[in-house]
């Protein structure tokens, strides 16, 4: 044994994983966790975490940084500001995405959004690639290339005008995804539906952000992710389905498990925490709160919630999406836009944890092991960069937040360190704080004040792994012993 056997000590806290709770040291060495025990030896640096939850730094695997939308809107955050925030709400690793829009060359759009992340993030980040205009050259050549690189997620979009892909091309994509061991996520809502409400909305003149919700009818959710399940299974790849809203989602996604098939599925805070009568506010006050998919009811959220506890979904990740008030963002059309002319998108890189700790935790829904596990180590898991993130365990990277669990914050505008300037929650009290927020050893948020430098943050590249992996379950119609020999996957 070396004389000063750590580098850092995590001293009398309680340290909590996605499965257990119990009292112990953190000893660190080299930005990883190395020993995790009672009366470790002294550190060359000592945190004193008596009253404190040690828990593993979150993971945000859906968030929209420094990121053009397909409308030429740049939103709200750079990789700076975003992970500024991102840290100061006790996560230390990111999952955002570079952008593909029509036209766009998927090489350079990721050597692009790469350069960006290099000189502003302060937490770790990987990237989901969006894939808007699928052509021959992006689906055989590049991203095969990219995949292999370690970018291995793909995002596509059932709806938008400009983003959608259409049927046949979401099956090639499928299968591009398939012969690379890529997990595919997407956006899954009935474009035809949501694009038909809207114009019907607008022509009639219910214009107010409010109609936003109901321009997204519910169907529209269920309806695309049976659909997509359907082409999931004919081409036998493992998907996501991203921000599920609806209860009827909800029972799609575990029919679909139930019968087998590799689907994941992720929520986000505003599923759970707020309804379509948030967007209802005095003039365009609403375009706040305006996001794809809105916010529901009070019974889908106890729906998601239930899917949650079963773990029909896995994951709450913040689709963090930040436009600032102003005619760079939500009001780009004018001071008096309806509601098809403003981006979607709320932010919430920063509040996702310390609301779902105040749910979770505080008012003991679900509890800790749960929190930990949906906001950490599941994420990890299904994005394969665990056990190097996602846990306190040996070996892995030291990505620690240590929680007040009495503390009480009331959210405000003012506070918040991301670009929207505003937040969902301001207002709203919650109890328990992430005090103190390390990156790979390295402390990266004390008592509030940013400890970090911009381009601190390091790249994190993963293949697909087990959760990318075909299940090997072809149907009738793929299995050559079944369809008279013809071999299509
Ligand atoms: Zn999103």
């Amino acid at each position: 044994m070396p004389q000063t056997q750590f580098d850092c000590v995590i001293r009398g806290g309680r340290v909590a994983t996605a499965v257990d709770e119990f009292d112990a040291d953190v000893g660190i060495n080299d930005g990883v966790i190395t020993a995790i025990g009672r009366k470790l030896d002294k550190g060359a640096t000592e945190i004193d975490a008596k009253g404190r939850l040690v828990l593993p730094g979150g993971i945000d695997a859906h968030a929209h940084i420094e990121q053009l939308s397909a409308a030429g809107i740049v939103n709200a955050d750079t990789f700076e500001s975003a992970t500024v925030a991102a840290a100061h709400g006790g996560t230390t690793s990111v999952i955002c995405f570079a952008a593909q829009h029509r036209g766009m060359n998927m090489i350079t759009v990721v050597s692009d959004y790469m350069a960006l992340a290099k000189k502003g993030a302060v937490i770790d980040y990987t990237f989901h690639l969006i894939i808007a205009d699928p052509t021959d050259v992006t689906l055989n050549e590049h991203v095969p290339a990219l995949v292999a690189q370690g970018h291995s997620t793909l995002k596509v979009f059932m709806t938008y005008d400009l983003l959608n892909v259409g049927d046949e091309k979401l099956l090639d994509i499928l299968l591009a995804a398939r012969q690379s061991k890529a997990l595919v996520c997407v956006h899954a809502e009935n474009h035809g539906m949501v694009s038909w409400m809207g114009k019907k909305l607008v022509e009639k003149g219910y214009l107010a952000p409010k109609y936003h919700t109901i321009s997204h009818p519910r169907g529209c959710e269920a309806e695309a992710f049976n659909r997509l399940i359907t082409f999931g299974e004919l081409i036998d790849q493992p998907i996501m389905i991203f921000h599920v809203s609806t209860a009827e989602g909800v029972a799609a996604i575990r029919a679909a498990r139930g019968r087998g098939l590799k689907v994941f599925a992720e929520t986000c805070p505003q599923y759970l925490f707020m309804t379509g009568k948030d967007v209802d506010k005095p003039g365009i006050e609403g375009a706040k709160w305006m996001c794809s998919p809105p916010p529901r009811t009070e019974a889908d959220q106890e729906a998601i919630w239930q899917g949650l506890a079963l773990g029909d979904l896995q994951l709450i990740s913040s689709d963090h999406a930040p436009y600032a008030f102003n005619d760079k963002g939500k009001l780009s059309a004018g001071p008096n836009p309806h509601f098809k002319q403003i981006a979607n998108g709320m932010p919430g890189i920063e509040s996702r944890l310390p609301v779902l700790f105040d749910a979770m935790v505080s008012k003991g829904r679900l509890g800790l092991q749960k929190f930990v596990e949906l906001t950490a180590t599941a994420p990890a898991k299904i994005y394969n960069l665990h056990p190097k993130k996602g846990s306190i365990s040996i070996g892995a990277d030291a990505d620690i937040a240590l929680w007040d669990p009495k503390r009480q914050v009331t959210f405000s505008d003012a506070m918040m360190h991301d670009g929207a300037g505003y937040t969902p929650y301001a207002g709203r009290t919650v109890t328990g704080w992430p005090m103190t927020v390390m990156r790979r050893g390295e402390v990266i948020v004390s008592d509030g004040k940013l400890a970090a430098k911009p381009g601190s943050g390091i790249w994190l590249p993963r293949p697909g792994g087990v959760p990318a992996t075909p299940l090997g379950r072809l149907t009738a119609d793929m299995d050559p012993a079944r369809n008279f020999g013809a071999k299509l996957l």
